[in-house]
């Protein structure tokens, strides 16, 4: 059984990977300051081996039990919850990053970095490399995300550098399913939302903005084989589904599916919002013998089936 710190467990992508893990039998520590995860998430976990800490990672870490692996997840990753705290995201993905891996170095455990996207800004290149080095604007709204997670990725790798940590680093395409914030601004929980009370669906700009989602389910599996490559593979890997759609032909895909009298009306877009992101994911399939089985019809089913009950719930 191994021990598994998971920082930015009370979020999305963290809540569904605790299920995971300690479905396979591991003893978890959850840490979050809920800046953005919700106690509700996972307060319902009755297992033995789950522990939570509220703690934010700004600060040094409390932890006295010996871990073997740590998956840092912890960052807002909505770009209106970014942006409302740009300051407080550069310290989470800086001083945090630095209190995980001095953990992980305390403890010889592995560490995984949840990287992102938006590594590569505004892409030039198209699908985007783990190569390619991005087209980021460094002083702009979306860089308090953009640059520290840049930063975080220079961190990782050099405490492998110098001390010879066991890091990991992956790169996280947009993921959507159960458990995101229906609040959180992104534009899948926007879109479902919105259609499934019948509102009008917001678009940014004219929608020709392209994107590629990923479901949780395979954005977890990924995780994990990336945690259980060996100790000199430290990435960076796309984890992403390559199937690129544009944010027009999304809304409509949404307003079908959910049977929605919604309207879609145009927006301002907002500042340096990528025009197009789509992952390679060649690296992924050779090293993690890894590629996404879930396409986007079939998790929205699933993902527009669990908003149905929250809604039903308010
Ligand atoms: P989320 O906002 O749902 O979860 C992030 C969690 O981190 C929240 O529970 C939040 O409260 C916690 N957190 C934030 N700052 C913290 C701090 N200083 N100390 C302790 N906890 C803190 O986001 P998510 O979608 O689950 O994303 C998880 C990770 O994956 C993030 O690091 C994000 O950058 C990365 N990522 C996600 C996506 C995506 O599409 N979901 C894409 C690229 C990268
Ligand atoms: N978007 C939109 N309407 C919304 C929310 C988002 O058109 O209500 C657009 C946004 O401008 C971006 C894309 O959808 O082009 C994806 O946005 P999201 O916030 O989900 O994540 P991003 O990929 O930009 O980090």
């Amino acid at each position: 059984m191994k021990t598994i710190l998971i920082a930015g467990g009370a979020g999305f992508i963290g809540t569904n990977l605790i299920k995971k893990l300690l479905k396979e039998g591991n003893k978890i520590i959850s840490i979050d300051n809920f800046h953005t995860g919700k106690i509700e998430n996972i307060e319902n976990i009755s297992s033995e081996k789950f522990k939570f800490i509220k703690h934010d990672i700004i600060n040094p870490l409390p932890i006295n039990d010996k871990i073997d692996e740590i998956y840092n997840l912890a960052s807002p990753a909505s770009p209106p919850h970014y942006q409302a705290a740009p300051l407080q995201t550069i310290k989470t993905n800086i001083y945090g990053v630095f209190n995980l891996l001095d953990l992980a170095k305390e403890n010889d455990a592995k560490f995984l970095q949840t990287s992102t996207s938006e590594v590569y800004g505004e892409p030039l290149e198209h699908p985007q490399k783990e190569s390619y080095w991005g087209n980021v604007n460094p002083n702009g709204y979306r860089s308090c995300y953009d640059e520290s997670k840049r930063c975080s990725e220079s961190i990782c790798m050099n405490y492998y550098r110098e001390y010879n940590t066991k890091i990991k680093i992956v790169r996280i395409f947009n993921t959507y399913g159960p458990y995101m914030d229906p609040k959180d601004g992104r534009v899948v929980t926007n879109f479902i939302i919105q259609a499934l009370k019948n509102e009008d669906i917001t678009i940014y700009g004219d929608g020709s903005q392209t994107r590629s989602f990923c479901y949780v389910d395979d954005m977890i599996d990924g995780l994990i084989k990336m945690m259980s490559t060996t100790d000199d593979f430290t990435g960076p890997v796309n984890l992403g589904n390559p199937r690129e759609f544009s944010i027009l032909e999304f809304a409509k895909k949404i307003i079908k599916k959910t049977d929605s009298s919604s309207k879609i009306i145009n927006c301002p877009l907002p500042y340096d919002d990528p025009t197009q992101r789509k992952p390679n994911i060649e690296l992924a399939k050779e090293i993690l013998k890894w590629e996404p089985k879930i396409m986007l019809n079939e998790g929205l089913d699933k993902t527009i089936r669990y908003y149905k009950k929250i809604i039903c719930k308010d």
